[in-house]
């Protein structure tokens, strides 16, 4: 029988599968509020990507607004992704005053399909003219429509693309698109050598999101936390990550219930997640969702960071989404698992049962890793920003030096079919081969996994670990496809070509794959990627090791890229120009704020705290000596105060350098050189300046010591 509490306790706790979805303008939404005609052409601009009618657009926009008003929204915004960071949106109330008496509640086709943010806001890289500040948003049907829930109220969020007036991308939705389309066109027709019923082929793709949380009255508390995101001073706690008791640990009460309750937001939107756990180091966390299409999952991931840094508020929390935001502990990073599906959902990374079926997986796994081989210092591009770079090659993380890891029996499988010979007869399949191409069907459990390579197989799917935690997820999906797309056209040219040279095509598609071995295996890593040796072994295999941002974008820059880019209608040459100028101008930006940040710091925290905690001990020397105590027995406060006089002169003499170095680098007109010198001259500073301040908390009266320190930040309580 059930008791009084079960029935209370079965009432409120909810099933997620009650909820999930229910802020999303999707399938079942739809069917109830759009006619069969409107929902029709809404899945066919989808799949088509064709513009619909404007008549059509005012019924699905009828349809939108009765759906959202009835969950009690009142406002409507386009909801994009600029290129620096965040989301944007801009807000526009459904109430049309212009209606018959009181006015109506209104919301027409024009207005779904198109708005008109200010661009001259966003970052445009030169694109806009001043004179021509207008940029429009334009809806994106591949990507619902879904309801917003904040303190403030609802809104009806519809995902766009952001365009300048004269047509280039403002955006990462744009291009993203254009390389997912790119992917899947040449992918699919790869595909068709191994199944000629194969038409479509999707992306799949699972993030799993890294962040550390705190307090957020401490956060507001630290100013660099405030505008820079990482502490730029502060030692570590005698305790930090040692015992690595923390990722084992449950997870605490205040933080379980912060998890829960974005978790409940983020599922109400659709956002499939599905793993919460701790972290390495003390504060830091980790979820993650069902993998989906990429597009979907990109767009999940930048409204899941908004919606847990909403949700954090309420908790008094803050996400800290910095790649790095406490020194000498384990860096934050955004996972992107990575891989291709056929439309009867074959993925196409995971073997097969057949020798047949095999090959099809040894092609698209070898050309992947061909593609990392020949655009290495591109990849690496696409995931450097100022903040990442605290962090790759920063031995614990995954280095800067692009490498492909794929564990012992793939290694042994490629191996194996590096010395075989490509098959003579169509569909007979030697004894030689087969051995090759018998892989274990599953490989999830036993490929050993490397936490120190940037870019892993794990079993079914590659997993980029070396994307930032707070970068968005396009900049590195859109060279991963284009880079894979355009090494997929390459094979499928040089297949083809053998082909109409009488070679049986299996023997021609074993022979250029076997060409691919020879010629990238130089990519695959296996070792600890942490080590110095691997510094030394890559320099030695010809790899790259761009250890800065202001160094590794150049690769943006080079003919190669622009080549594959434009080329392949990705971005226009202005496009790639653009945003390339736009990555070197954020990490300047990043890099003068930091400066300052940390000049306030230590001329208005460090120093004053330094100073009187020293006026106390001078007090006390000058107090001992009038009563006759010797020198000697002052000895250890002079000395105190003697470290502490050279710990301030250091720091406000480097300070001052680094002020000097820096309105050097402000003269420098062209964003790349300026980017380097930042680099190169201001940035060293912030570690010498660091020295200094760091020894001077080591040293003071903590009752002096105006900051909250390591210790209160990172032990949520
Ligand atoms: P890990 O061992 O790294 O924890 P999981 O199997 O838990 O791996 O998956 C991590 C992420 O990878 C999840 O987001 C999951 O959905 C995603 N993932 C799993 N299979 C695929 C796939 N075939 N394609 C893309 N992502 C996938
Ligand atoms: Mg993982």
């Amino acid at each position: 029988m059930m008791t009084q509490a079960m029935k209370s306790k079965t009432k409120t706790t909810k099933q997620i599968s009650e909820y999930f979805g229910k802020n999303v303008f999707g399938p079942k939404a739809m069917a109830e509020y759009l006619s069969k005609e409107a929902i029709k052409s809404v899945n066919e601009s989808r799949t088509t990507g064709k513009r619909m009618d404007m008549k059509m657009a005012d019924q699905i926009a009828e349809g939108m607004k009765n759906w959202a008003i009835e969950k009690g929204t009142t406002h409507y915004t386009h909801w994009f992704q600029p290129l620096r960071g965040a989301t944007a949106e801009k807000h526009d109330s459904f109430f049309d005053p212009t209606g018959i008496d009181t006015g109506v509640e209104n919301f027409t086709g024009k207005a779904l399909a198109q708005q008109e943010p200010d661009a001259s806001s966003f970052p445009n890289g030169g694109i806009r003219n001043t004179f021509e500040a207008r940029g429009y948003s334009a809806w994106d049907p591949s990507s619902p429509a879904f309801i917003m829930e904040k303190a403030s109220g609802k809104t009806l969020c519809i995902p766009t693309i952001f365009v300048s007036y004269t047509g280039e991308a403002l955006d990462y939705k744009a291009p993203l698109i254009k390389s997912t389309t790119f992917l899947t066109k040449t992918a699919a027709s790869v595909c068709q050598y191994f199944d000629e019923n194969v038409n479509n082929i999707k992306i799949s793709l699972g993030i799993e999101q890294e962040y550390f949380l705190i307090d957020e009255a401490l956060f507001n508390q630290r100013p660099d936390l405030l505008f820079s995101g990482r502490t730029l001073i502060g030692n570590m706690p005698a305790k930090g990550q040692q015992l690595e008791d923390h990722y084992f640990g449950s997870i605490p009460e205040r933080i379980y219930n912060y998890m829960t309750d974005f978790e409940k937001e983020a599922l109400k939107l659709g956002i499939p997640l599905k793993t919460r756990h701790n972290e390495v180091a003390p504060g830091q966390y980790e979820c993650a969702p069902m993998f989906e299409e990429a597009d979907i999952a990109i767009d999940h991931n930048s409204l899941l960071m908004d919606v847990m840094q909403s949700v954090a508020a309420k908790h008094k929390l803050r996400v800290l989404w910095h790649e790095k935001p406490f020194k000498g502990v384990n860096g934050s990073g955004k996972h992107n698992n990575w891989s291709l599906v056929t439309d009867s959902g074959i993925n196409l990374l995971s073997p097969g049962q057949s020798p047949q079926d095999n090959l099809q997986f040894l092609t698209f796994f070898i050309n992947t890793i061909k593609a990392v081989h020949e655009h290495a210092d591109l990849l690496r591009a696409s995931i450097a920003t100022a903040s990442n770079d605290h962090r790759l090659g920063a031995n614990e993380a995954p280095p800067a030096i692009m490498s492909v890891f794929i564990g012992s029996t793939l290694s042994d499988v490629l191996n194996r079919f590096e010395l075989s010979k490509p098959t003579a007869k169509p569909n007979r399949v030697s004894d030689k081969t087969i051995s090759v191409y018998r892989i274990p069907e599953i490989l999830l459990d036993n490929t050993d996994r490397n936490r120190t390579s940037p870019f892993a197989f794990t079993g079914n799917k590659f997993e980029f670990r070396a994307v930032g935690s707070s970068d968005h997820c396009a900049s590195a999906i859109i060279v991963l496809n284009t880079i894979v797309a355009e090494q997929l056209k390459q094979f499928k040219i040089e297949v083809d070509a053998l082909i109409k040279k009488k070679v049986n095509k299996q023997a021609a598609i074993e022979k250029v794959l076997i060409s691919y071995i020879k010629s990238s295996k130089k990519i695959i890593f296996e070792g600890n990627g942490y080590g110095d040796e691997w510094v030394l072994e890559a320099k030695k295999r010809g790899l790259s090791n761009l250890k800065t941002t202001a160094y590794a974008l150049d690769a943006y820059n080079s003919a190669k890229s622009k080549a594959l880019f434009v080329d392949n209608a990705i971005y226009s040459q202005k496009e790639l120009e653009a945003r390339t100028e736009i990555k070197f101008e954020d990490y300047v930006l990043k890099l003068q704020i930091e400066g300052r940040i940390l000049g306030e710091l230590v001329n208005n925290f460090v120093i004053p705290s330094a100073v009187s905690y020293q006026k106390d001990l001078v007090t006390t020397i000058s107090g001992m000596l009038t009563i006759g105590q010797t020198k000697a027995e002052c000895k250890t406060l002079i000395e105190l105060s003697k470290e502490i006089s050279k710990n301030v002169n250091a720091t406000w003499e480097n300070n001052n350098k680094m002020i000097e170095e820096r309105r050097k680098a402000n003269l420098i007109t062209h964003a790349d050189k300026r980017a380097k010198a930042y680099c190169d001259k201001v940035k060293p500073y912030f570690e010498i300046i660091r020295e200094s301040a760091d020894k001077l908390e080591e040293i003071i009266d903590n009752e002096a010591w105006k900051l909250p320190k390591y210790r209160d930040l990172m032990f949520i309580k």
